[in-house]
């Protein structure tokens, strides 16, 4: 297995190669350094799984794609909202439409944040629609 350092290393070189300027060298020349903040947002990715095979899709989901989160990681992330004070809960995919346990989430990680996003291509939703609107509506 690749150490961090031999990872970067090898990400340096490949954009070495291409020829694009690095992004630390374009935030030197213009000036920006970049400082983390606060954690403001937990975005959720909770499948990979998707009903639709979208050429543009950066995460490649699909009907095919089998990678959805376990119930003992969602119960990790249910807790890590209750204490991290995030101010919104972002919920995406895939179509987290399709997971199973989509409803027990949001309802579990609502309470926690004063906004909850549902990211949908809403071609999911409507298989789930009576379920999730009553969950939804809450
Ligand atoms: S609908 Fe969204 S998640 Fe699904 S394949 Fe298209 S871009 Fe990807």
């Amino acid at each position: 297995m690749l150490s961090d350092q031999k990872k970067n290393d090898l990400s340096c070189q490949a954009i070495d190669s291409t020829g694009i300027t690095h992004f630390q060298q374009t935030l030197d020349r213009h000036g920006i350094t970049l400082l983390r903040d606060k954690t403001t947002t937990l975005q959720i990715n909770i499948g990979l799984r998707c009903n639709q095979t979208c050429r543009h899709c950066h995460l490649d989901a699909s009907p095919g794609r089998g990678e959805m989160m376990t119930r003992e990681t969602m119960n990790q992330v249910i807790e890590l909202a209750r204490y991290g004070h995030f101010e919104t809960v972002d919920i995406t995919g895939g179509a987290p439409e399709l997971h199973a346990d989509l409803g027990d989430l949001i309802k579990s990680v609502s309470p926690c944040a004063s906004k909850t996003i549902l990211r949908s291509n809403l071609t999911a939703l409507s298989r789930e629609l009576n379920h999730l609107m009553d969950i939804l509506k809450e």
